[in-house]
């Protein structure tokens, strides 16, 4: 099987094609590094430094390679920016991922697997929050991840297009070769392991008046490495039928209990301050994941969050400065 991978040079993409290739995938990259870095594109990736909002790029990817299915990780994806910037939202993500919806179309590729949100849900009815959930985007960012989800339905509909919508939660964690590096980095668990290797000098706790155990946010941290199996799972099973998955470690952990973990991982105290709370951030969000397990079989591997910070931190350390290395 042969899958264009978009955003490729990112974090949960470039995990993803780690794992692609180890089951046997031939993978094309497709990224703009503008977040990404060449350096974690896998070597055995074919790499097409490109801009979605090039069409004829695409175009020229998609007649070249005739990939058998598309995986969509590359877009903007970060909610506090996405209320400052809102048309890098609302208009790029969108208008970049119908670039590649008609180019798909066009080239027949009829599989697809779109990287979707928790932030669908600002306001869910029950916890943990499961697909039958109703959709209220949380931010800009969710706004742009429900309307690509959206075009989907009709795609499929229209074209028999079928596809995947993978909603993660708190991706984390890291492999041997590739973690997780944002400039600026805004992810609690790399800046917990900042503070531990020297590069800043505390972790600010984002309000502690939350209505939870111990008044910090709750959230689900699912290792990239399962997230990243549970795509190439998903794309084995679109031709059955498109379908939407939330993902996440069917488990919730504290603000607080990441960081208290990331002091018995790393053996830093990695001081601490109470900040104020961050706008749009629910108490808890914690993802209901049975679905994707009872039809195709999902497994966490790593669902442990002493281990997830352990990986992280090993990569971390091998990589203090992150990539290029
Ligand atoms: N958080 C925090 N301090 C930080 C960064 C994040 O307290 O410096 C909190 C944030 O408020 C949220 C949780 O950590 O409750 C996870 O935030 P992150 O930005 O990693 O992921 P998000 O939940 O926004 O996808």
């Amino acid at each position: 099987m042969k899958v264009l991978v978009t955003g490729g040079a990112g974090y949960i993409g470039s995990i993803t094609v780690e794992r692609l290739i180890a089951h046997g995938a031939s993978v094309v990259v497709f990224d703009n590094l503008y977040q990404g870095h060449e350096a974690a594109v896998h070597p055995d990736a074919t790499f097409v430094c490109g801009d979605l909002a090039d069409r004829a790029a695409i175009d020229d990817t998609l007649a070249r390679h005739r990939p058998d299915g598309i995986m969509h990780f590359a877009s903007y994806t970060l909610v506090g920016e996405s209320w400052e910037k809102p048309f890098m939202y609302l208009r790029d993500n969108i208008v970049n991922g119908l670039n590649l919806l008609e180019s798909a179309v066009e080239h027949g590729v009829r599989r697809f697997i779109l990287s979707s949100t928790a932030n669908l849900f600002d306001d869910p009815e029950s916890v943990p929050i499961h697909e039958t959930e109703r959709i209220v985007p949380g931010s800009p960012y969710g706004e742009s991840k429900n309307i690509m989800e959206r075009y989907l339905y009709w795609l499929d509909r229209v074209y028999g297009f079928r596809y995947a919508c993978l909603r993660y939660f708190n991706a984390c964690g890291a492999t041997e070769q590739r973690g997780e590096h944002h400039d600026p980095e805004t992810h609690l668990i790399p800046l917990v392991l900042q503070v531990a290797l020297g590069q800043r000098d505390k972790i600010t706790i984002f309000g502690d008046d939350y209505n939870t155990p111990d008044g910090t946010c709750v959230r689900d941290y699912i290792h990239v490495h399962d997230l990243a199996e549970a795509h190439i799972l998903a794309l084995g099973a679109v031709d059955g039928g498109s379908r939407k998955y939330n993902l996440g470690n069917g488990r919730g952990f504290s603000v607080q209990e990441v960081i208290d973990t990331a002091r018995q991982v790393t053996g830093h105290p990695i001081p601490s301050v109470i900040g104020p709370r961050r706008p749009g951030d629910p108490d808890i969000l914690i993802a209901g994941s049975d679905a994707i397990v009872r039809d195709l079989g999902w497994r966490r591997q790593y669902p442990d969050l002493r281990q997830i910070v352990e990986m992280a931190w090993k990569w971390h350390q091998a990589h203090p400065n992150g990539y290029p290395y």
